[in-house]
């Protein structure tokens, strides 16, 4: 195998396989390299949501063209990665939530986002088996939807085999060289070592320590989430419900029937500990049931855990750090597998022009971290 790439990923998750497709169509060489195997990082362990309700303007317009990506891949792909537009209903219980979903969705509807803010009632007529005590209202997007992460990951690898470029899998990358400011090689822990002019750090959780070995600082920090998926029931297409209340959580239904969910611990759980707990089970049983109060006669079927990848203001960071061609699109917060498809076409755009497809200051290596993501 040659050892000479225009281009050269390091993990093979959503940002990864994404990057790599968009820049093999584009005619680059790229080689991926996954230190375990493709998916095993937070892309296989996701709940599968993909929304576009955010409250920053870049991150509205990355979620709008992900949509856009998505519904289209069953024809890029020629495969169906299981799209659904099933929706996301913010609820709020009170009016302070109800305000904020309000003026989010003034400047959602700015970029041409089709949501709007639904009073209890009409939640109740959305989904008639949710809990609708004390609830003022909710946010609701109709083109917000689901996919198959699996399904989504196998249409870009297949694309990137089939435009010519390499996926080598159990390639734990332990060093990223660089030489007079300018990125030169990559090496593994086998011992070899590929040569590129681009090099995208892709690592997900294991991104600051993919810096580190490159010399640059990543300020991202990994924690645990924690998710279910029961047994599978009549479909109803019940949208991704996003409780934010200290007990709340977020769960949908899948296509198979199936309720997929997880919430947000109160108290964080940091580092790379992805064991998955018995409180867990018994919690996110108790709260999804009060939303739904339907679902106490179903059977959770598996729980897992995996990291959130998080940064100081709850934004990604995708852009070009000090070394010439090291690129890095990490830190997703909990938000990867819907940017994805989006992010990956733009960073093929910027690593091979230079320029971007939109204004992408608020997710600049480097800047000023500073009022966090209110839709997280
Ligand atoms: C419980 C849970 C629910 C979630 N739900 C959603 C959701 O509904 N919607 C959504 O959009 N997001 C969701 N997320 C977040 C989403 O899964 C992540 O943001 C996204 O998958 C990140 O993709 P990635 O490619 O950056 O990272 P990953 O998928 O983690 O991929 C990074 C890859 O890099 C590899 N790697 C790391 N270091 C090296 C190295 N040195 N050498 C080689 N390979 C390396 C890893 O093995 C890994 O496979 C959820 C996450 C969790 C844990």
């Amino acid at each position: 195998m040659s050892k000479n790439f225009d281009a050269i990923i390091v993990g093979g998750g959503i940002i990864g396989t994404a990057t790599g497709y968009y820049l093999a169509k584009r005619g680059l060489k790229v080689l991926l390299l996954e230190k375990d195997y493709l998916t095993a990082g937070s892309t296989g362990r996701c709940i599968t949501g993909i929304r576009q309700q955010f409250s920053t303007p870049a991150t509205i317009k990355t979620a709008m063209e992900s949509v856009h990506l998505f519904r289209n891949m069953r024809d890029e792909f020629d495969m169906d990665v299981q799209w659904s537009s099933s929706g996301y209903l913010f609820l709020a219980h009170d009016q302070e939530m109800a305000s904020m979903f309000q003026k989010n969705i003034s400047l959602q509807r700015e970029f041409g986002l089709d949501v709007r803010f639904l009073d209890a009632g009409e939640c109740r007529s959305l989904v008639p088996k949710l809990n609708t005590e004390g609830l003022v209202g909710g946010a609701w997007c109709p083109s917000d939807g689901q996919a198959d992460p699996f399904l989504v990951i196998r249409g870009y690898t297949t694309g990137i085999i089939n435009n010519g470029g390499i996926i080598r899998i159990g390639s734990l990358v332990t060093r990223i060289a660089s030489e007079n400011g300018r990125v030169r090689s990559v090496i593994t822990a086998g011992g070899d070592s590929y040569q590129a002019p681009r090099v995208l750090i892709a690592a997900g959780a294991f991104a600051r320590e993919a810096g580190q070995m490159s010399g640059v600082n990543l300020d991202v920090t990994p924690e645990r989430h924690q998710a279910l998926i029961t047994d599978g029931v009549q479909y109803e297409k019940i949208p991704m419900l996003v409780d934010y209340r200290p007990d709340g959580g977020y769960f949908v239904q899948r296509l198979t029937g199936q309720f997929i969910g997880c919430f947000t611990p109160e108290k964080q759980v940091p580092g790379h500990d992805i064991d998955s707990t018995l409180d867990f089970i018994v919690e996110m049983s108790r709260r999804m049931c009060k939303l739904i109060p339907a679902l106490e006669k179903v059977a959770v079927l598996r729980q897992w855990a995996g990291s959130y990848a998080m940064t100081p203001d709850g934004s990604p960071i995708v852009d070009e750090t000090e070394i010439k061609g090291l690129y890095c699109a990490v830190g997703m917060c909990g938000h990867g597998f819907m940017l994805g498809p989006a992010l990956g076409k733009y960073l093929a755009q910027f690593m091979t022009e230079g320029s971007w497809e939109i204004p992408m200051s608020e997710f600049a290596y480097g800047r000023q971290f500073g009022e966090m993501e209110k839709m997280k």
